[in-house]
């Protein structure tokens, strides 16, 4: 496996790639790799000949008072599990090749982007839409994959390759979670064994509003008051938002339409903000 830090040298490869015929598989990440992620490079690995795994924490898509500077780094570890899951290359390029100085040209999708992390993060998915879309020129892939634990990120994305006309698959791949049921997350070490037992009460919540859906239920009021006395229960969880939303538009849905509703929770538990959802 290759480690390439240049963005020239990536665009170079992936030229010769694409004209030796080679699929190109991306899966972008931010690094402080789990199995969720590594999930993510096999399912990439199947459908592609070539598999890049990105690394870059990207200082755009964190607003100023959020955890860019203590986000973990750790690209040694994180290297040796690209390649035990079948990458090819890490493309790990640094923020001033990525932001050269006067860098000032920005993608906004401005609809899916804005309800639910929208709210809380506004200038987040304008950081992600830009990341993604100078991704895609610099690897040139023909399929990218992302996980449905960022399910708005999915939905964003996915708009954004439609409206530009970008060529490139976007590949969905499932939830991993811990046996507990805890969303694998880079986010999940900054919590203590406490909070960590906190936490639990969120996907506890998700699944308790798939079981109602299961008996019947359809109203959104009803789905969501079930899940949010489950995490009210917890002393150190403060709720973002739940919310029942369309799961490609992100719109709200006041009556379910199973197969196309998703169910997505934020919450802080203590000074840690976490997010999951599930497909209803
Ligand atoms: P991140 O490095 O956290 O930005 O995540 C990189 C990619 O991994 C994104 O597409 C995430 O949605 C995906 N991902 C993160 N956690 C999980 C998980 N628990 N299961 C599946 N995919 C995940």
């Amino acid at each position: 496996m290759q480690i390439i830090t240049s963005v020239t040298e990536m665009q170079t490869l992936a030229h010769e790639l694409r004209s030796k015929g080679q699929i190109i598989g991306l899966v972008p990440t931010m690094g402080a790799l789990h199995e969720g992620h590594l999930s993510l490079i096999r399912l990439a690995a199947e459908r592609a000949d070539k598999v890049v795994v990105s690394i870059f924490v990207n200082p755009t898509q964190f607003a100023p008072s959020e955890d860019f500077n203590k986000y973990p780094r750790e690209l040694e570890a994180d290297v040796a599990k690209c390649e035990s899951a079948g990458a090819d290359y890490v493309f790990a390029p640094p923020a001033d090749e990525v932001y050269p100085k006067g860098y000032s040209t920005y993608i906004t999708e401005e609809r899916v982007a804005k309800p639910l992390e929208g709210v809380s993060r506004p200038s987040h998915f304008r950081g992600v839409t830009t990341v993604v879309a100078k991704l895609f020129n610099m690897c040139r892939p023909d399929l990218a994959v992302f996980g449905q634990k960022d399910a708005q990120q999915v939905a964003v994305i996915q708009k954004m390759v439609a409206d530009l006309n970008f060529t490139v698959d976007v590949v969905v791949a499932p939830t991993l979670r811990e046996p507990d049921g805890l969303a694998m997350s880079s986010r999940n070490r900054y919590l203590t064994a406490t909070q960590r037992t906190e936490a639990l009460s969120i996907s506890r919540a998700l699944f308790k509003a798939r079981e109602m859906v299961a008996a019947g239920e359809r109203r959104s009021d009803r789905l969501i008051a079930e899940a949010t006395h489950i995490l009210s229960q917890q002393r150190r969880v403060r709720v973002i938002y739940v919310s029942l939303v369309d799961r490609l538009t992100m719109e709200p849905m006041r009556e379910l339409e199973p197969g196309r509703g998703l169910i997505a929770i934020a919450a802080w538990v203590d000074e840690v903000r976490l997010i999951d959802n599930i497909v209803l």
